[in-house]
């Protein structure tokens, strides 16, 4: 996606040759109209799907996730990272593992919301080593739902993510794909474009 490469380009930050930062657009200060061309993007690719539900991890998810299912029309359910007090029981949970923070989080999502009837659309900011990915696919699957897909807005292709959940069988759709972010730069995938 052609916008967002050029948003990355001029607004990200290489923290690390593993680490891309985008405070400016997307985890911090939040860009509307990007995130709607993403949320049109994403419901262009999976239109097919037959899409009842969007689903995310707080927070960096919501803002392409509630996009996404506007252009949908479906709801939005995004998974907690800390126990609500107001959601005790009647919860699926799964432990995932930041690489990013090296920190693992219980996230949980209340059943009421997830009916063995619902396709699900999954939808992330970030593709590292797929674990966030892997716990909400696992929490669909509890509920007997399905995964009709996977959605990220910035996948880093040279870390091991990408190829589980493709080993896995899901359908992954990237809207930038990250190369390498060696020597202070963006390398993308598809044009070699470069970040100085
Ligand atoms: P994974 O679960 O695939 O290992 O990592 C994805 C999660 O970690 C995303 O939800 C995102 O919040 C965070 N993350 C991973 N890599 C990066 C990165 O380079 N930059 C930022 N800002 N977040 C990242």
């Amino acid at each position: 996606m052609k916008l967002l490469q050029e948003t990355v380009l001029r607004e990200g930050i290489v923290l690390s040759d593993q680490v891309l930062k985008v405070d400016a657009f997307l985890n911090h200060q939040i860009d509307p109209g990007l995130m709607l061309a993403i949320g049109k993007q994403f419901a262009e690719l999976f239109a097919a799907e037959k899409i009842t539900k969007v689903l995310t991890i707080e927070s960096s998810g919501i803002a392409p996730g509630i996009m996404t299912a506007m252009q949908l029309e479906v709801p939005l359910l995004f998974a907690r990272k800390h126990k609500s007090l107001t959601l005790t029981s009647d919860i699926y949970t799964e432990t995932v593992y930041s690489f990013t923070k090296q920190v693992s989080n219980e996230i949980t999502i209340s059943k009421k919301f997830l009916q063995p009837s619902d396709s699900v659309l999954i939808i992330d900011d970030f593709l590292a080593h797929g674990e966030a990915a892997f716990g909400l696919a696992r929490i669909v699957e509890q509920a007997g739902a399905r995964v009709a897909g996977i959605g990220i807005v910035i996948e880093k292709s040279f870390q091991s993510g990408r190829q589980k959940l493709d080993d896995a069988g899901y359908r992954v759709e990237s809207l930038v794909r990250v190369a390498s972010l060696s020597g202070g730069r963006v390398a993308f995938v598809e044009q070699g474009a470069e970040l100085a």
